[in-house]
């Protein structure tokens, strides 16, 4: 058993003078159920998962069948007819949904008619750092899974929730600098005694950013990774006496960021693997580090380009089966990132593992022959040759890129020809390289903040 758990994070008791065992509101024990279920279910072995999975996913295969009719061709294709359970041999025979089918006409993968239990309906709308808009539909039910996941999250880490949250990132209002929620958010809320959280737009600039955390000296911070490279800059060693632990969201996690938090602030930083279509996808092992997929809310394919299942050690494209989204199912959804699969976990927990998120397909390099690849930029040399701040990449065409940096001084035509040396280097081509110079660098407008983009077309 895991010492972590409800009494660790401290369920809130509704009834008068009853503090153990605790007895939350009425209005909240179906979050408290969902996460104690989520408690056990961590340990089940990864075939037992598996087969869980597949009992769940037979439920929403039924449910489309009846309820979505976009999706009965592709379900006839892959001989899922519903006359027996759905097998994995099945399952991989059914065709991938990409961006497209859902940017195209994604309405037409809503369910006609979503159990009345499962809760009110409401889109999502992405936009996606390439301009690329994408909404989904989220039942009660999907919001109530997200919430169970974000408990896990806390108690996997040991949190401690009487502590000071601070949250800079997109979607959250602006706020007068001192105003405070009474809780760290919607999965906490009425379930357990929790401390203050602040929240901060992730358009303030980066010097009113460390001011306001100076002023709140949070116990916890949580960001975009490419925020907390700007913050590391603002804000020296001891500056925030309080902090116990960095959580970062949104985008690619580099290795070094990790390292220069624990040096910096002397603080572990805890990544979550998150996609806003739908929520959380996996989170980090206390234990290993390895980031544990989450296998009670969905089902997480990493394929090869030939659409078989990745090995642990290789990487390939998370494709994504939403288990419990009865409003907009998503049914083998090509999500556009790659992984690296994991191995199994030292920590005993049943749930497969990636050991990284590698970045997202669609911001891939294209090579002018028209061969795809990661853009390896030799981003790290670039701070030895000149003071760049910030810097950004964006491919403008098969042949040309621009490289947009914010500096603390003018470059010399040295510095900026010894930096067109290591990308074309790098890049193993000559592409033509423009410097465009900026004050600051901004996020695209879902907050992520992408190091390259490509504006080239697939
Ligand atoms: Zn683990």
């Amino acid at each position: 058993m895991t010492p972590n758990s409800a009494f660790s994070l401290g369920v809130a008791s509704a009834l008068p003078g009853l503090r153990f065992p605790a007895l939350p509101a009425a209005h909240v024990l179906p979050r408290l159920a969902m996460f104690q279920q989520l408690e056990a279910s961590q340990w089940l072995a990864p075939e037992a998962l598996r087969d869980w999975q597949f009992a769940q996913l037979d439920a929403l295969l039924r449910h489309v069948r009846a309820t979505v009719p976009a999706y009965r061709p592709r379900l006839a294709q892959a001989g899922l007819d519903g006359e027996r359970r759905c097998t994995p041999a099945d399952w991989a025979r059914l065709p991938l949904l990409t961006r497209r089918d859902l940017q195209s006409d994604g309405r037409r993968f809503a369910s006609n008619s979503v159990p009345v239990e499962h809760g009110a309906v409401a889109a999502l709308s992405t936009s996606g750092s390439t301009g690329e808009p994408v909404e989904v539909l989220r039942s009660g039910l999907d919001r109530l899974m997200w919430e169970a996941i974000q408990l896990r999250d806390h108690a996997w880490h040991g949190r401690d929730l009487a502590g000071t949250l601070c949250v800079i990132r997109a979607g959250v209002p602006a706020m007068p600098d001192d105003a405070a929620q009474p809780n760290w958010g919607a999965a906490t809320a009425d379930l357990f005694a929790t401390g203050p959280s602040h929240a901060l737009p992730i358009d303030t600039d980066v010097s009113r950013q460390a001011a306001w955390l100076r002023h709140h000296d949070p116990h916890y911070l949580l960001s975009y990774p490419s925020n907390l490279s700007a913050l590391l800059d603002r804000l020296e060693p001891g500056a925030l006496p309080r902090l116990r632990e960095v959580r970062s969201i949104g985008e690619m996690l580099p290795q070094e960021l990790r390292d220069a938090v624990r040096q910096r602030w002397g603080v572990p930083l805890v990544d979550h693997y998150s996609c806003n279509e739908v929520g959380s996808i996996a989170l980090q092992c206390p234990v290993s580090g390895l980031y544990h997929v989450q296998s009670e809310s969905l089902l997480v394919e990493v394929l090869d380009v030939q659409g078989a299942p990745c090995a642990p050690g290789t990487t390939g494209s998370v494709v994504l089966t939403t288990l419990h989204g009865f409003a907009q199912p998503l049914l083998r959804y090509e999500l556009r990132d790659h992984a690296e699969v994991g191995p199994p976990c030292p920590c005993g927990r049943g749930l497969p593992t990636l050991r990284r998120i590698v970045g997202r397909t669609r911001n891939m390099l294209t090579l002018p022959g028209g061969e795809k690849r990661w853009p390896l930029v030799g981003f790290a040399e670039y701070r030895a040759i000149a003071p760049i701040r910030q810097y950004q990449m964006v491919q403008t065409a098969v042949d040309a890129l621009e490289l947009r940096l914010v500096v603390e001084r003018p470059l010399s035509a040295a510095e900026e020809a010894a930096l067109t040396a290591v990308v074309q280097r790098a890049l193993g081509h000559p592409f033509a390289l423009r410097f465009d110079y900026r004050e600051r660098l901004l996020p695209a407008a879902s907050g992520k903040f992408e190091e390259f983009l490509s504006l080239v077309a697939d």
